[in-house]
């Protein structure tokens, strides 16, 4: 058993979700590390993120917080403190991702952890806790995504353009900049036309309007994406699934615009479409650890800069509607501590 030869706090501070006769809320509390949920190590989180799901936690929205009183906050990124596993050193630096952190269990908002170390990934050579989170989960899915474009043949040479939807969010961002560093001809489709200079930026070869994708309803519309990063779902989804090109391939990542799903087999039967589902809370490590020493070779925090605000934990029920207003742009780094 490995043990930690750094000083333990008696209590750490964290944002909880409670519920009582008074109804949801959330509060910062102080709490003794007693009250960390079972697991093998103890991390000392010093960034979190802002996501989607966040947003949707904080907000005391159903279908995210499985219990209450709950920390929220999906993604994580520290120093191991103390594993039991022997796996980690005291003082490694780590990032974690998904798993049900902050949904199932408590998460990054709050100065320490306990999970599991086998859900941990040690961070890349070169690159430190504000980067992880920096891309974070968001970021993790957009490469997911653009790895199974991959993996479905869509090449660089190969041309055509590569649909980005959501684009100025934090997926869409992160898939706009590493599809752009791939060498892809990229259209981001946003309903912010204000952003198509960040999104030009962002290496955006093309840039649409919200409207454009939901507006193609007939079965087969004209062959125009190679690929697809679709963050919104919906009539999004649909209408990207039927301009897509001849063995292309869509990959389905969120539900920012709507989680229904109405489309006919055409696509797949007369062009052989793929679609492809993305889901990063329980991708296996083999590629987690591959995606993010992709993440660290093509978007070293210097191109991530762009991309990314830095707020404090106090700020985040604040940004957290702001989220789901679609007002955040790219991605929020939280301090924590
Ligand atoms: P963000 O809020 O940062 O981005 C979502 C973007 O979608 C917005 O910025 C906006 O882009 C667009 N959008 C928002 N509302 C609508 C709407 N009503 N109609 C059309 N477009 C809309 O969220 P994230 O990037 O963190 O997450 C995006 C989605 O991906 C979410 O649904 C999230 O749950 C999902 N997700 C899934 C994961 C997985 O494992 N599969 C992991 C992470 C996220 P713009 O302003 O450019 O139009």
């Amino acid at each position: 058993m490995t043990r930690s030869n750094l000083p333990l706090p008696e209590q750490f501070r964290a944002l909880r979700a409670v519920k009582d006769d008074a109804g949801f809320r959330t509060e910062f509390q102080t709490l003794p590390l007693s009250a960390l949920p079972g697991g093998d190590t103890l991390v000392r989180v010093t960034h979190s993120s802002l996501n989607y799901k966040d947003g949707l936690a904080v907000t005391g929205r159903p279908g995210v917080l499985r219990s209450l009183p709950m920390t929220p906050g999906i993604d994580l990124a520290g120093t191991v403190v103390q594993d039991e596993t022997g796996r980690y050193q005291p003082g490694d630096a780590v990032v974690l991702t998904g798993w049900g952190i902050g949904e199932r269990q408590d998460g990054g908002y709050a100065e320490y952890a306990r999970v599991r170390s086998e859900w941990l990934v040690p961070l890349p050579p070169g690159t430190d806790a504000a980067w992880a989170m920096s891309v974070g989960t968001a970021g993790f899915t957009a490469m997911l995504a653009v790895l199974s474009l991959e993996e479905h043949g869509l090449t660089s040479g190969g041309g055509g353009e590569v649909l980005v939807t959501g684009a100025a969010g934090g997926v869409g961002s992160t898939a706009v900049a590493l599809l752009a560093a791939a060498g892809h001809t990229v259209t981001a489709s946003t309903g912010r036309p204000g952003e198509e200079g960040y999104l030009r930026s962002l290496g955006a070869s093309h840039i649409i309007g919200r409207e454009e994708v939901p507006a193609l309803k007939r079965p087969l519309e004209k062959e125009r994406w190679a690929g697809v990063v679709d963050s919104v779902g919906g009539e999004t989804l649909a209408g990207a699934i039927a301009s897509t090109r001849t063995h292309g391939a869509v990959a389905a990542c969120g539900l920012a615009g709507g989680s229904e799903l109405h489309t006919s087999v055409f696509p797949f039967i007369l062009r052989g479409v793929g679609l492809l589902g993305i889901d990063s809370v329980t991708c296996p490590m083999e590629r987690r650890r591959a995606a993010w020493t992709r993440l660290a070779r093509d978007l070293p925090a210097a191109r991530l800069a762009d991309v990314t605000q830095v707020r404090p934990l106090s700020d985040v029920p604040a940004l957290a509607q702001e989220i789901l207003a679609g007002r955040v742009r790219g991605r929020t780094v939280v301090e924590v501590g």
